[in-house]
């Protein structure tokens, strides 16, 4: 199948953002999006800030790209220095592991193209996919946690649903949903994206609009605070002092 993207339509702005066609304003993130389903204050409250890449994100992420040809710790370790400026050496036996676990498993498959832009005019999303293959799966996400004992985070099958959104405005019907690779443990976990799951991501693409909009965040049912670096900040979700912080 021709990597070839349809004729888009959106309409430039001459500024960063660019509007969709349905007038749903400017376009959001996939990882916004995300984000806003697992706590819409925190995504609120981390908008501002910018946190530099992670070493850890550096090493699979370079690992990534060798993947579906022998690995090599030395040489991902050397590529990972040029990418980052700030190496942490307590990191190799990471890479190690993960260089053992990936290696031994045969059939990785190499990308056709890695870092490939995606959008949806209709939905007025972006996002950039990790690796791109001429048959299906179609794509895959690398990330650097390790893996849950059965199928995938809830957020990485959001993630792979508004992939998948861009994907089938650009190549088809045919594109039904991707792969997360959780490199840390050597594992290529499968999503098909399920009704529900598009449901989901509207609902927190409508959520991560009326943010954006100048809307209150509201606090979710069970928000996940443990390890929050926010865990305080955000005890007023009715108030000023939300509103302040924002
Ligand atoms: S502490 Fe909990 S409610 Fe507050 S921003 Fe973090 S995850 Fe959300």
């Amino acid at each position: 199948m021709p990597w070839q993207a349809r004729k888009e339509k959106k309409i430039h702005t001459g500024r960063r953002n660019s509007f969709s066609v349905h007038g749903r304003g400017p376009e959001l993130s996939i990882s916004s999006v995300v984000s806003v389903s697992r706590c819409p204050i925190r995504y609120a409250l981390g908008k501002k800030e910018k946190n530099p890449e992670s070493w850890r994100y550096t090493l699979t992420k370079q690992l990534s790209l060798h993947l579906g040809e022998e690995l090599d710790a030395k040489t991902v370790w050397e590529e990972a220095c040029l990418v980052n400026d700030n190496p942490d050496p307590s990191q190799k036996p990471f890479l190690s592991e993960m260089v053992r676990l990936c290696g031994g498993k045969n059939d990785w498959r190499a990308a056709t193209a890695t870092d490939v832009p995606v959008r949806s005019g209709s939905y007025g999303i972006h996002g950039t996919v990790d690796r791109i293959f001429e048959n299906e799966p179609y794509f895959a996400i690398v990330r650097s946690s390790t893996a849950p004992a059965h199928g995938v985070y809830t957020a990485d099958r959001l993630r792979v649903t508004g992939y998948t959104i861009c994907l089938r405005e650009m190549l088809g019907d045919h594109v039904k949903g991707g792969t997360i690779e959780y490199l840390p443990s050597g594992a290529s976990r499968l999503v098909i994206v399920e009704p529900r799951d598009k449901r989901r991501f509207l609902q927190a693409l409508s959520e991560t609009r009326r943010i954006d909009e100048g809307g209150l965040p509201r606090r979710p049912f069970r928000p996940p605070c443990s390890h929050c670096p926010y865990e305080g900040d955000c005890e007023d979700t009715e108030g000023t002092r939300l509103s302040e912080l924002l």
